[in-house]
């Protein structure tokens, strides 16, 4: 019987599947193609697995980058109280259980690991943040190994992120 893979966690859409809210999807080839030969991928769309609908009115951060709001662009909609709720929820889901690491979608207000775009409420940039279930795993699991899509094209950073998914020693939390 071969080894098992381990298992990683990883924004939905960048496996190609039409979950994005213009019904699109972000494949990226590496990740599919080359990464998924030797890993069981844990496939995660919060904003759909939260409730809402493909395809839906785009979100945005708002508020301080610190601890921004997830708002609806135009209609102002605030998800965070629920979709902070539903992460935790998510999060403790036996399927998490032992995950080796997670790979986000990068630039999304809800998957972004770094780097979010977040504007005022009149719409204006004032800096960037994490995505609010970004932001709940990296505080749910803090010794995991996390990227997001772009920073894995770095061949630098893709080989230290192989290397630390590759030997870290599965990580309990009590
Ligand atoms: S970036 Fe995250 S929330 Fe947006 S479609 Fe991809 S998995 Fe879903």
């Amino acid at each position: 019987m071969g080894k098992e893979k381990i298992r990683i966690g990883i924004s939905r859409c960048l496996l190609g599947e039409k979950v994005r809210y213009d019904g699109g999807h972000k494949l990226d080839h590496y990740l599919t193609e080359t990464l998924g030969r030797h890993v069981e991928w844990v496939p995660v769309c919060p904003e759909v697995e939260y409730g809402l609908p493909v395809p839906r009115e785009p979100m945005q951060l708002v508020g301080d980058p610190e601890a921004p709001r997830l708002v609806t662009r135009d209609s102002g909609i605030d998800h965070t109280a629920g979709m902070q709720k539903w992460a935790g929820t998510r999060l403790e889901l036996p399927e998490m259980e032992g995950l080796r690491g997670f790979i986000f979608k990068s630039k999304s207000p809800s998957s972004g690991l770094r780097g979010v775009k977040v504007f005022s409420s009149s719409g204006l940039p004032v800096g960037e943040g994490m995505g609010i279930f970004a932001a709940a795993f990296v505080k749910h699991f803090p010794l995991l190994p996390v990227e997001d899509d772009l920073s894995l094209h770095d061949p630098v950073l893709r080989k230290n992120f192989i290397e630390r998914i590759f030997s870290l020693m599965p990580v309990t939390y009590e």
